[in-house]
């Protein structure tokens, strides 16, 4: 179940959502801004409607406590399939009433179940079979899929009219429903890993467990189209359905294997990785075995160069508490400062992520988005050892987000992490660095932003400098400096000044003056985004490092930038047309 989302309307329905919270440890709860302290909820909202509607179009179960006719009409547009809706439930304020609305068919009455229990009343269930039954049979609990909805509805009709029916296969979800099982009965409810069942006849519903552990060996191999072929190939010989894989396995070593990820995709469910001890055999059936269990049967392996092994548990292989999963480091660019300014994708992997790992300054700026993440704040200066850092925890399974602001290519973190990656690289270390499924989220950069907030300023060609000889000699910057004045770029200056160094600047614009004429403009764009935002335009022969601080952007125009007053105030731009005499 994707994580289930509380929504708390006011401060004095705190208390029921944290006796819910009790029973669903992995619920957020969400409190609507100024009605509720941000020290009681996990995430703070403004917008109700636009809050509860993307977590119900993330499939996520939906708990309002709050009239029903509130999340009825706010979700009434998204209505379109029951086969899609998430669970949604109604809770008076008080606790005194729960009540599924939407979600039939993905286990809104156990929910309610479980929720009216925690609250110690008994829950508003109004489908008739499932008060009947005390089972839903067209959504089957975790760990089963029905093969054949479509037959469901004459199956239960057939119930409620009064038939019979008996168990073939085992579950013990069914065998503890209140179902009219009779040994001699017409309707079937049979439960199986075989996939085609030729003795099938109308009035029989087949669930497949997920009791098949599929485990590999490295020597898989890593095509994807023909890793997917093989698992085919090898289930349809030994007539097993697909659906009854619970998941597919291997060791960490070999954890970013693309033949075992197009499987695992292929089939939808997780691919997770053992760490074995020198003792066990790496072989593929002590992989499946492991997964599926002591109580498990070894029903397939491929012969030969033996590469897949598949086990058969009694029960369904509950798959997410098995080995871990593939690490997963994605250094994500969090924009210059205001959430407007952030994409969907880096929104997505830092709520995706187990850990970030940033400066505190980065981190507190994302702050507000933060659920279950664990926070491993850094000083700004130890980049690699950030970038160690974040490897290894992703190396453990954990998904972790590297946190810069603006774009993390640009002075930033990502160079760093492959730095990393590339030094262990080559002197064999950390083998299981190379197994991290590594990714960069990009982020609008402050000079992106620095310039839309005066007009168009990098209409033409221009360069991007940074002034902090930290990492680079300063005879770089000044060569730099002269050739991208004497090119007449558009100039952008990353760190122009720090604590420990002012000079800097005053020593480029003199540089620049050589060859630039005074009046070129400087736009000086301090805390664009964040609170604090300044934004100033001097001539170059003005620029005076008192004005810049660490925050600042300093933008210098080429000899064709312009500024011009419109009507309520000015704006600055490079044209994009450019007339070759100018350059001398
Ligand atoms: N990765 C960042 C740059 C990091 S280097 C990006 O793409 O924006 C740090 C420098 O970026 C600062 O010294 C400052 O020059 C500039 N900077 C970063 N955020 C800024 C902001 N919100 N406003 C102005 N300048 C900023």
């Amino acid at each position: 179940m994707n994580d289930p989302a509380i929504f708390v309307l006011g401060q004095h329905s705190i208390l029921v959502a944290q006796n819910i919270k009790a029973v669903l440890p992995h619920a957020i709860l969400y409190g609507l801004r100024d009605r509720t302290q941000s020290a009681d909820v996990d995430v703070s909202f403004e917008n109700f409607g636009d809050a509860l509607r993307t977590v119900f179009a993330e499939n996520r179960p939906v708990i309002g406590i709050c009239a029903s006719g509130i999340l009825i009409r706010t979700l009434a547009p998204l209505l379109t399939s029951k086969w899609q809706e998430p669970p949604v439930l109604a809770i008076a304020e008080d606790g005194s009433a729960v009540v599924p609305l939407l979600g039939g068919l993905h286990g809104v009455n156990d929910l309610a179940r479980q929720i009216a229990t925690a609250l110690n009343i008994a829950p508003a269930i109004t489908t008739t079979g499932d008060i009947r039954f005390r089972t839903a049979l067209l959504s089957p609990p975790v760990g089963y899929t029905l093969a054949n909805p479509e037959d469901a509805k004459t199956f239960i009709s057939d119930l409620l009219a009064g038939a019979t029916v008996k168990l073939e296969g085992n579950a013990p979800w069914l065998t503890a429903s209140q179902l009219p099982f009779a040994a001699e009965a017409r309707l079937t409810l049979k439960v199986t890993e075989q996939a085609n069942t030729p003795t099938l006849v109308p009035g029989t519903l087949i669930y497949h467990p997920q009791t098949l552990a599929l485990g590999f060996t490295q020597a898989l191999t890593q095509d994807p189209a023909a890793a997917i072929a093989f698992v085919q190939q090898l289930f349809s010989s030994a007539n097993l359905a697909p659906a009854s894989i619970a998941g597919v396995f291997g060791q960490t070593h070999y954890a970013g294997h693309p033949g075992i990820h197009a499987i695992a995709q292929a089939l939808g469910v997780p691919a997770r990785f053992f760490k074995l001890d020198s003792k066990t055999p790496e072989t593929a059936t002590a992989l499946a075995q492991r997964a599926a269990g002591t109580a498990s049967q070894l029903i397939a392996i491929e012969s030969g160069a033996e590469c897949s092994a598949i086990a058969l548990a009694p029960l369904p292989i509950d798959v997410h508490n098995l080995g871990q999963a593939q690490g997963q480091l994605v250094v994500v660019g969090t924009g210059p400062g205001s959430a407007d300014w952030m994409s969907p994708e880096v929104k997505h992997s830092l709520q995706a992520a187990t850990d970030w790992v940033g400066y505190s300054t980065y981190l507190n700026l994302v702050e507000p988005l933060r659920t279950h993440q664990q926070r491993h704040d850094s000083d700004n200066r130890e980049e690699l050892d950030r970038a160690r850092l974040a490897l290894n925890l992703a190396a453990e399974g954990r998904s972790v987000a590297v946190v810069s602001s603006g774009d993390p290519g640009i002075f930033a973190m990502a160079a760093a992490v492959f730095e990393a990656l590339e030094d262990a690289f080559a002197q064999n270390l950390n083998p299981d660095w190379h197994q991290i499924k590594i990714q960069v989220a990009p982020g609008i950069s402050a000079l992106q932003a620095a310039a839309a907030r005066v007009g168009a300023p990098i209409g033409h060609d221009f360069c991007v400098i940074s002034l902090s000889d930290i990492l680079k000699p300063w005879s770089t910057v000044e060569r730099r400096l002269k050739a991208a004045a004497e090119a007449d770029f558009v100039i952008a200056l990353y760190n122009p000044v720090s604590k420990h160094r002012t000079q800097q600047l005053a020593i480029a614009r003199d540089l620049l003056l050589q060859t630039r004429s005074p009046e070129t403009l400087v736009i000086l764009a301090r805390n664009v985004g964040r609170a604090g935002e300044e934004i100033v335009v001097r001539s170059l022969s003005q620029l005076s490092p008192e004005e810049v601080d660490m925050r600042t952007l300093v933008l210098i125009g080429s000899s064709k930038t312009r500024r011009f007053a419109s009507l309520y105030g000015h704006w600055i731009y490079t044209p994009r047309h450019y007339d070759e005499e100018a350059l001398g």
